[in-house]
């Protein structure tokens, strides 16, 4: 009898990540393809469902179940790519009809900060719990919630936007158009700001060697292990940032645990400890005893597992 796998796909403004998970939450087997995100959105399914037949012939598997995830907004219940910020040539594609034609199967289709936590809940950081939110800090800030031992997504699956949480009513200009999100002070964006702030200030720093412009979050990262006392400082304070940010949602929500990802993550305890600190310093005393702060488990793999779990076919308990 052929071994049955579940496809995880994690559609990305610059690729598209394509996994084969077992019933246990492991990948067997992934790869990723181009997302050529200036051709149909169609191509780039079809040969996805493509790479999808041909990974499951060679290893003689058979498939079980099909999850997406993709940046921007979709309509869960139908399947449908509505519109994604960075992909902005894909309009209302119906990626679960298209990508389900062509396999011969259903599709669940949801948003990729939602997959990420839904990954991140079933067999990584938050394994065990039943509240718990994802932080996903990358370009953008993103957010997953599972309430209840239950995926939330909102009466019009818009939930979860942590990063458009207001911070400070007359604070930075977020790339929504409105000022103080979270995601103006710890997106990119929020940390070239951070940095160039500083510098204005006066500040000396390893960073002023780098163009601000195309200054990212792992230069500041090189310059915190050399003892850069600025490139420190931004952590802490995105630490800081985020915590006040958290304890929002704890106070709201009551949480078990926060899980923090995505690539700016990777900053680990210079940014997780001053969160952690920050939510026990002002959250109300009862939620704030019972909420951890932890970093992900799963890395860039949460969205493929996420995507496979979300399309019911794996188990927990293995
Ligand atoms: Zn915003």
């Amino acid at each position: 009898m052929k071994k049955a796998m579940c496809a995880g796909i994690d559609v990305g403004a610059t690729y598209v990540k394509i996994g084969l998970v077992s019933s246990g939450g492991k990948i067997v087997r992934k790869t990723q393809i181009p997302s050529k995100i200036h051709a149909p959105a169609a191509e780039m399914l079809g040969r996805t469902a493509e790479t999808i037949r041909q990974m499951m012939t060679e290893d003689g598997y058979e498939l079980a179940g099909i999850g997406i995830g993709t940046a921007g907004q979709v309509d869960v219940d139908k399947g449908i790519l509505h519109e994604a910020p960075n992909m902005p040539d894909w309009k209302e594609v119906p990626v679960g009809d298209i990508l389900g034609g062509h396999l011969d199967m259903p599709v669940v289709l949801d948003n990729d900060a939602n997959v990420a936590a839904w990954g991140e809940y079933a067999f990584g950081a938050g394994r065990g719990t039943r509240f718990m939110l994802m932080v996903t800090l990358g370009t953008g800030v993103g957010g997953g919630m599972v309430l209840d031992g239950r995926p939330y997504r909102g009466i019009t699956n818009a939930a979860g936007e942590f990063g458009h949480s207001t911070l400070d009513m007359d604070g930075w200009v977020c790339g929504c158009g409105r000022r103080g999100c979270v995601e103006a002070y710890v997106g990119t964006q929020g940390f070239k700001r951070q940095v160039a702030e500083k510098l204005k200030a006066g500040r000396t720093s390893l960073l002023t060697r780098i163009d601000p412009e195309v200054l990212m979050p792992v230069d500041i990262s090189r310059a915190a292990d050399e003892g850069d006392a600025l490139a420190v400082e931004v952590f802490r304070d995105t630490g800081v940032y985020l915590g006040h940010a958290i304890a929002d949602v704890v106070n709201l929500l009551n949480l078990e645990r926060v899980v923090i990802g995505g690539g700016v993550a990777k900053a680990g305890e210079r940014i997780l400890g001053p969160a952690r600190e920050t939510v026990h310093a002002i959250c109300l005393r009862v939620p704030s005893n019972a909420v951890e702060i932890v970093p992900a488990q799963l890395g860039n793999d949460a969205g493929i597992i996420g995507a496979a779990w979300m399309a019911g076919c794996l188990r927990q308990d293995e």
